[in-house]
């Protein structure tokens, strides 16, 4: 076996794949641009170590299922001028994650609640956050399911462990009384624990209707604003932007 064989076996065996993939030509270029072993050896590490990073921040991304991949840079601002660009800004620094605050995300359909609410989410995964989307639907689905087959505390245990939870689209459906006590349950576990993303189209008023019970909305709607940085967005829908452009 030649020294080359040798070394591709004994990385593979590591699973260094990166190191793997480069190995030969940074050795060539070592040789002739005079590289010390030991600013070889930095070089092969540095581009291993850059590959886990990508490859932890890819599987953060998928973990935390986000329907669609958004992100902050593609967001037009100037188009929702309503919309405090600083504040957003500095949201996405993720400081909010530290304190914790919550993001209300308020306002009609197409005016980029789920864009915004997942390009924090993104930045999340980025910083090595654990973060995850759903959509109100899907949530309260799986916590009425959790309940029925027993589990419901092993999964309200779970969701508290999250850095990040977003929860998407809350008040298009609306929920039976079950439900939205087990929603309060939710939200009473990660107060004062850790940060909720919320985008709705209906503004508080009508939150008692989503959950059918005005004393449930006003507990949950107490505990999500105590720390939370809420957005009323009026602006025009990006969607029909798209409609009257084609
Ligand atoms: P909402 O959740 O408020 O209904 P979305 O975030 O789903 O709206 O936005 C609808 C579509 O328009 C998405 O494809 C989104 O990426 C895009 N969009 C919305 N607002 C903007 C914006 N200001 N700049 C760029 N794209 C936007
Ligand atoms: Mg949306």
């Amino acid at each position: 076996m030649t020294t080359f064989e040798q070394i591709d076996t004994h990385l593979k065996m590591l699973s260094l794949h990166q190191m793997r993939e480069i190995y030969r030509n940074e050795a060539e270029n070592a040789a002739k641009t005079k590289l010390s072993y030991q600013e070889f050896l930095l070089r092969l590490l540095e581009q291993q170590v850059v590959s886990k990073i990508d490859r932890s921040i890819n599987r953060s991304i998928q973990l935390a299922c986000f329907p669609i991949i958004k992100r902050l840079e593609e967001f037009d601002f100037s188009y929702q001028p309503q919309i405090d660009e600083k504040l957003i800004r500095e949201l996405s620094t993720l400081n909010f994650l530290d304190e914790p605050k919550n993001i209300l995300l308020l306002g009609p359909p197409g005016v980029g609640k789920t864009h915004l609410a997942i390009a924090i989410g993104i930045k999340g995964c980025q910083a090595r956050k654990r973060v995850r989307f759903y959509t109100a639907e899907q949530l309260t689905q799986d916590l009425a399911a959790s309940e029925i087959s027993g589990n419901l505390q092993k999964i309200l245990v779970s969701l508290s462990r999250i850095d990040l939870l977003i929860i998407d689209e809350l008040g298009y459906l609306e929920l039976s009384k079950k439900t939205a006590t087990l929603f309060f349950q939710l939200i009473s576990k990660r107060y004062e624990q850790g940060s909720v993303i919320i985008t709705s189209n209906k503004p508080f008023e009508e939150w008692g209707q989503i959950f059918q019970d005005d004393v449930v909305a006003a507990a949950i709607l107490d505990r999500l604003l105590h720390h939370c940085h809420t957005f009323f967005i009026q602006g025009k829908s990006y969607r029909m932007k798209q409609i009257f452009k084609n």
